[in-house]
């Protein structure tokens, strides 16, 4: 029997994080008639355009959870991807491969009310600090001193995981030392919403503004700006606008900031392990990657697919072998990790080669 335990110390699976991976394992595992309680540091649901497409394959694993209808009527098609190079309109690409174009946090806030209905509630305010472990019991320390207790924890807690660091798991790869991306929500009244706006430049550098459906939002992603020594500028709204003015050159359209500014560097890292005793890891938690091909949201939504099948079964089982069918979750998914990296790597390699070409793009990252 699913509860809201928010009152009670005690449940069969903790799940540190809201995020995507940590809704969907939190949804499925309801579903199975496991308890769990979600844990999230943030004092609130964002906003946050962020990974904004669900693959077939995502999609599917969440349709499976009763909110496909629900998701498909929030997102829309890719729009086709219009190419400009040097300010001149070049190309027109339709999009391939059947994606839904959603802003995560409109994914994620499907998800949190699928998971009302299923009578659990995100529990905001709630960063983990701690954990601890005996053969039957996991225990989590929160920053304000609250203990809860669980037979299984997963940690959903993304790329800066707390909890695969308090189980001193190595993240291996590598980190490049500059951001090469600055990202945001901006509005840009008086640009055309029906396409995907791409432009690149013959001196290197460009800007991408995709209009995110049901908002009148557009993501923004861009080369940083540089200062005189070449490093790269944080991101501001100013900022934002001279990039626009810069690769676009439309005068007249005038970006208002939207809520989220933010800016990305190139990592490529996996967990060494998925599991350390009771807690696993999953989504960006357990892998970090190049956002070309959007696979990072769909790839932990799956792990959590794959996660809520190995812990409804451990719980099933009154006296699992150690290791077990937990042992298959990390079988399992430790591969796919370890391909989607090099995936993505090459991915990310063959859009910063193609965006040199007039006439192409981020196409060049989907297959
Ligand atoms: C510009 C951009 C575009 C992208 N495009 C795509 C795309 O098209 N498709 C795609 O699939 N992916 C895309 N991604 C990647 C995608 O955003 C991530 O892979 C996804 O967010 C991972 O989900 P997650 O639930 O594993 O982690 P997160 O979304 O990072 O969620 C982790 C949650 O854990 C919480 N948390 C962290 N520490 C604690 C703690 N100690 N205690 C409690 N809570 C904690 C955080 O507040 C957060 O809410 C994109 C990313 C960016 C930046």
């Amino acid at each position: 029997m699913t509860t809201d335990t928010t009152t009670d110390t005690t449940t069969q699976v903790l799940i540190t994080g809201s995020g995507p991976t940590g809704l969907a394992l939190a949804c499925d595992l309801a579903l199975r008639g496991v308890g769990v309680r979600v844990l999230e540091r943030r004092s609130g649901a964002h906003r946050e355009s962020r990974g904004k497409g669900l693959t077939p394959d995502g999609l599917e694993v969440l349709a499976r959870l009763g909110v496909g209808e629900r998701l498909t009527a929030v997102g829309s098609d890719v729009p086709v991807l219009r190419k400009y190079f040097d300010g001149a309109h070049v190309s027109d690409t339709p999009a391939d491969g059947g994606g839904l174009l959603i802003g995560q946090w409109q994914v994620e806030e499907v998800l949190r009310e699928r998971l009302a209905g299923l009578g659990v509630r995100v529990e905001y305010g709630a960063r983990v600090t701690g954990l601890a472990q005996d053969p039957a019991w996991v225990t989590a320390r929160l920053a304000d001193g609250r203990e809860v207790r669980a037979r299984y924890a997963a940690g959903c807690d993304g790329g800066r995981s707390t909890i695969r660091e308090l189980l001193g798991i190595p993240f291996e790869g590598y980190t490049e030392e500059k951001p090469t991306m600055v990202v945001g929500d901006v509005r840009a009244p008086g640009l055309s919403r029906a396409y995907w706006h791409q432009w690149f430049s013959s001196e290197g550098g460009g800007i991408l503004l995709c209009p995110m459906p049901g908002t009148d939002t557009f993501q923004l992603q861009a080369a940083p700006e540089t200062d005189a020594d070449g490093e790269p500028l944080p991101p501001t709204p100013e900022g934002f606008q001279r990039l626009f003015d810069r690769y676009a050159g439309i005068p007249g359209i005038r970006l208002e900031e939207a809520g989220w500014l933010s800016s990305w560097r190139v990592n490529v890292r996996r967990a060494a392990r998925m599991r350390e005793g009771r807690v696993l890891l999953a989504g960006d938690a357990a892998h970090v990657h190049p956002i070309a091909g959007g696979l990072g949201m769909n790839t932990g939504i799956q792990d959590a697919a794959a996660l809520a099948r190995t812990l409804a079964a451990a719980l099933a089982d009154p006296a699992p072998a150690p290791g077990g069918v937990l042992d298959g979750y990390e079988a399992e998914r430790l591969p796919v990790a370890e391909r989607l990296l090099a995936d993505t790597a090459a991915r990310h390699r063959r859009v910063l080669a193609a965006v040199r070409e007039p006439g192409r793009g981020t196409e060049a990252g989907m297959r």
